[in-house]
């Protein structure tokens, strides 16, 4: 195999992922934009969150001469990657309105003398006279337009500096541009191309999927707040999320709820002090497992990458707001959820609050689309993520298998004559009575209101004994989804019929409704850590917790020391000396100088009651892609871990009688000889020894698989 054994020379990108950012391969695309860039070539990079974005001007930025000019709009981004850098020993700065004219005269020297790799500027910043001519005595590599979909008119984080920036083409015609935005809607990427002059460059596509997000959605039968609760117990205890809601009040009274019951819940609205808002919002950053009840107003510049969860209580009012509220969840790509629970009052505050604004016409005829999207997604019965892909022009071929319709398919049932019963309800009790009344009257409710209006002689009155009134709620609030009932605007949510209830009522329209859900959590049960039930937890909390105290002696976020994903493989691999803890992914040359001795120590007193258990959860992982026909470079790739952790699970599995060594390596008999006779001259087994007398021609993985392959033979 002969991909396996002829690694490509590598490449000063190659080498920079390895050393300087500890990773061990680009993810797809990356390594295309790359090269794009070092080329100087300009690059319109369109990935959704999470995609790894940042890599794809951070490497071409230390790779070329100069400095990098990176243009960011929000102030706490800056801050963020910055402090991320320089973690990874990276020489970098901002420039932006938080610093002081001393502060920004000592960085503008810095940039003078050649001391940086990389510079984040904000826009306005940029475009000053006295910024530009400094950039002009300067060597630059690249600039990097981060957010590039602030240049949109349309969008909603339009910011006028962004128009200005296409003068950098005209001023640096020769610098290498790289525009990035994971909002890339064809509108969008037209206007980005035209506004920024990038008609030259080349645009890499890589869709808005996030696989690695779970979507849910159900509809609240009045018990919203505790089914949150029990999701966020049983699937996410401990770990960082974002809940949702649409007012203040309901934010300060949930976060007040969650805390009595035991969470760390924290509310975050616009009605705090600035204080307690960046007081609320550091300690989410920095903290580990903390959970942040918002409003919208929440999440704009927020980078955390290790976000498990994004709750809504309340009805976002489009698919966009939807897409990006929730999009703040699992940027580092591992399984993330994402949960909602709406109902009947969410549609008719949302119905009203729209019809009811000053806005034009044309403005609230969009905004009726939009929100008729979002609630046909909440009511649809096949794949969410099928339809929220169509919705941005993306497509998915088969069902995800990761949303709660796939997981577990909803039923639907035929709701024609139950639909012409509340529809004839609305008509004969005159069309402007709202839901509760309704019912009453539909279940012949004895209640006084009913007399007075004499509708207990409707003929209507009494007919829908058969449904619940929280199936008549279901009901009503599908038929207002679908349009085929409205909301009166300023009264007290009465209902009246449009021209689509018309065939319904006549019969002429079938109609078939997702039944009232009984059991809400429709998501697999997962395990409140990440290695399912058997897990050392202890392990596992003592590495955040060391992960912690390192990152409060700095006063930086704990995920800038090391990323979740890191210290799940430090649980999975146990390294023992430096050498092997700088192979996990995500160590760095400079993190490991600087934090390797402390998570050895952790490692020492915690890792080494081995738990068979857990090297069995993701040996397994690796032994079913491997059954599914996956090389164990390509299990690498996928699961974004080192080649020669993948190597050793298959030495595991072969040890154990689960695999096959002709199922891992397709070496002939005659080379596995070889390998044997040299394993059994080995003192003690040893595979340096073997690598090198073999003369580097075979990996080590696979050394050690032949290895485990003797261990049965002989045993
Ligand atoms: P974006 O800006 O597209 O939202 P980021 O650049 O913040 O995404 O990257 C998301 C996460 O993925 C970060 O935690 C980053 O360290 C990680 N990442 C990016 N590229 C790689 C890679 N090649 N291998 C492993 N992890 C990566
Ligand atoms: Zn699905």
């Amino acid at each position: 195999m002969a991909c396996m054994n002829n690694t490509p020379p590598e490449t000063a990108a190659l080498q920079t992922l390895h050393t300087i950012f500890g990773y061990e391969q680009f993810r797809p695309m990356q390594d295309e934009v790359v090269d794009q860039i070092i080329g100087g070539g300009d690059a319109l990079v369109l990935m959704p969150t999470g995609g790894g974005k940042s890599l794809c001007f951070q490497i071409p930025a230390l790779v070329r001469d100069g400095i990098a000019i990176v243009i960011s709009p929000l102030i706490a981004l800056m801050q963020d990657q910055v402090a991320a850098l320089h973690q990874n020993g990276v020489k970098a700065a901002y420039l932006n309105s938080s610093l002081t004219s001393q502060q920004a005269a000592a960085i503008e020297q810095q940039v003078r003398n050649g001391e940086l790799d990389l510079l984040y500027v904000a826009p306005e910043r940029l475009m000053m006279v006295r910024t530009l001519d400094l950039l002009e005595q300067c060597t630059l590599s690249l600039f990097a337009i981060d957010e590039a979909h602030c240049v949109s008119q349309w969008g909603h984080d339009f910011r006028p500096e962004y128009i200005q920036l296409s003068i950098l083409h005209e001023r640096f015609p020769n610098i290498p541009r790289i525009a990035l935005t994971a909002t890339a809607d064809e509108a969008t990427r037209k206007e980005i191309i035209e506004r920024l002059a990038l008609q030259d460059a080349k645009v890499f596509n890589n869709g808005f999927d996030r696989p690695n997000i779970q979507y849910r959605i159900s509809e609240n039968s009045g018990n919203a707040r505790e089914q949150l609760y029990r999701f966020i117990r049983n699937e996410h205890d401990g770990e960082a999320g974002i809940v949702y809601c649409l007012s203040r009040k309901r934010v300060d009274d949930t976060a007040a709820w969650l805390s009595r019951k035991g969470l760390r819940a924290l509310p975050y609205h616009a009605g705090h002090s600035n204080d307690v808002r960046q007081q609320h919002q550091e300690r989410f950053l920095r903290e580990d497992g903390i959970i942040i009840v918002a409003t919208i107003a929440f999440g704009m510049g927020i980078d955390k990458p290790d976000v498990r969860f994004v709750a809504h209580l309340n009805l976002p009012k489009s698919i966009e707001a939807y897409y990006q509220e929730t999009g703040r969840a699992g940027r580092d790509g591992l399984p993330s959820d994402t949960w909602m629970s709406y109902g009947l009052n969410d549609v008719i505050t949302l119905r009203q609050m729209q019809e009811g604004s000053d806005a034009n016409e044309a403005y609230k005829r969009i905004e009726r689309h939009k929100l008729d999207a979002m609630l046909g997604l909440c009511e649809l019965t096949t794949c969410r993520r099928q339809s929220l892909l169509r919705y941005f022009g993306d497509t998915l071929d088969e069902p995800c298998g990761n949303c709660d319709n796939c997981l577990t398919p909803p039923e639907t049932w035929d709701a024609t004559v139950a639909a012409q019963k509340a529809l004839s309800c609305v008509h004969r009790t005159g069309q402007r009575f709202g839901v509760n009344y309704l019912i009453d009257v539909l279940r012949g409710s004895d209640a006084d209101r009913i007399k007075q209006f004499g509708h207990e002689k409707l003929s209507t009155y009494g007919i829908g004994k058969e449904h619940s009134a929280i199936e008549w709620r279901t009901l009503y609030r599908q038929l207002i989804s679908h349009r085929l009932l409205n909301v009166d605007i300023g009264g007290h949510g009465g209902l009246h019929l449009t021209n689509e209830s018309r065939p319904v009522l006549r019969g002429e329209t079938q109609l078939h409704l997702r039944k009232l859900t009984k059991k809400l959590s429709a998501g697999k049960q997962r395990s409140k850590t990440p290695f399912g039930k058997t897990a050392d937890t202890k392990f596992w909390d003592a590495l955040r917790d060391k992960r912690k105290q390192l990152a409060a002696e700095q006063g930086i976020a704990a995920y800038m020391i090391f990323h979740d994903a890191t210290l799940m493989e430090m649980v999975d691999r146990r390294p023992q000396t430096l050498d092997q803890l700088g192979l996990i992914s995500g160590v760095g040359a400079k993190k490991l100088e600087a934090y390797g001795d402390d998570f050895l120590e952790v490692i020492a007193e915690y890792g080494n009651e081995v738990s068979d258990e857990i090297i069995n959860d993701t040996t397994d992982i690796t032994i079913q892609l491997l059954c599914k026909g996956m090389k164990p470079l390509e299990i690498a790739h996928k699961r974004e871990l080192k080649l020669s952790t993948i190597y050793s699970h298959l030495a595991d599995a072969i040890a154990q009688n689960k695999v096959e060594l002709s199922d891992v390596i397709g070496l002939d008999e005659k080379t596995l000889k070889v390998i044997r006779f040299e394993i059994e001259q080995s003192d003690g087994g040893k595979l340096k020894p073997v690598f090198e007398a073999l003369g580097g021609e075979h990996d080590y993985g696979v050394l050690r698989c032949v290895k485990s392959d003797m261990a049965i033979g002989s045993g």
